[in-house]
């Protein structure tokens, strides 16, 4: 399998392209509508056969670039049940599997950030969206978050995961890039190194952040693909 890993600066999320290389099939998970034109040179130049477009959840800071994508590949548009979303060619379940080549993808259901969370795991490698960033997590605090699901969904599903495994969050704001399970049992300040559900949801609702400048616009975007007018 091989990975790529992109960055969108207005946001800072980060866009994977995986590969199976044997067949040339190609999932990208979490596009950003800004960035299509960049991830489909790289689909064509590595000629390959883009087949699934995963969302980790329904964003609330970007717009998807599946729909265009989409349109662009014939590729399959993915996203958790609990969205509800119309556009979606396939609503995705805890334990689904997804064939990439011979690789298999499996969906873990990690809600927590929102209702809408689902992990990718791949060969030793861990998608975690927003649910698990590097020495941090995603907000509870708004589009159905809870702190406690958060905290049952890393020390439960994530942190069961061996140590080795390897941690591409959706987001980093520092310039980080990938982490493993290992290290964020250990370092994670929010709820690393043995921390409880109580004192993680202290933290969690201690924080007293602004509102997404992009909510208004993003979620109801994502929910038609990123293909809505406005
Ligand atoms: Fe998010």
């Amino acid at each position: 399998m091989q990975i790529r890993q992109f960055f969108d600066p207005q946001s800072s999320t980060y866009t994977y392209l995986l590969w199976d290389v044997k067949s040339g099939e190609a999932a990208l998970i979490d596009s950003v509508k800004e960035q299509v034109d960049r991830d489909s040179q790289i689909i064509r130049e590595l000629n390959l056969n883009l087949r699934y477009l995963l969302e980790t959840h329904i964003h609330a800071d970007h717009i998807t670039g599946a729909g265009e994508l989409r349109k662009r590949f014939n590729a399959r548009v993915m996203v958790h049940k609990n969205s509800g979303s119309q556009c979606a060619d396939q609503l995705l379940d805890d334990e689904d599997t997804i064939m990439l080549g011979s690789e298999k993808i499996k969906v873990l259901y990690t809600p927590g950030h929102t209702n809408t969370d689902i992990s990718y795991l791949i060969d030793g490698i861990v998608f975690t969206g927003d649910t698990l960033l590097i020495r941090g997590s995603g907000r509870t605090d708004f589009q159905s978050g809870n702190a406690g699901e958060a905290y049952d969904s890393i020390t439960g599903k994530l942190f069961t995961l061996p140590d080795s495994t390897v941690v591409y969050p959706g987001h980093d704001y520092e310039g980080r890039t990938m982490s493993t399970i290992w290290e964020e049992k250990k370092y994670n300040p929010r709820l690393g190194n043995g921390k409880s559900r109580e004192e993680y949801i202290n933290i969690m609702e201690g924080m007293d952040l602004p509102k997404p400048k992009m909510i208004e616009k993003a979620v109801p975007g994502n929910m038609e693909c990123g293909l809505s007018k406005d």
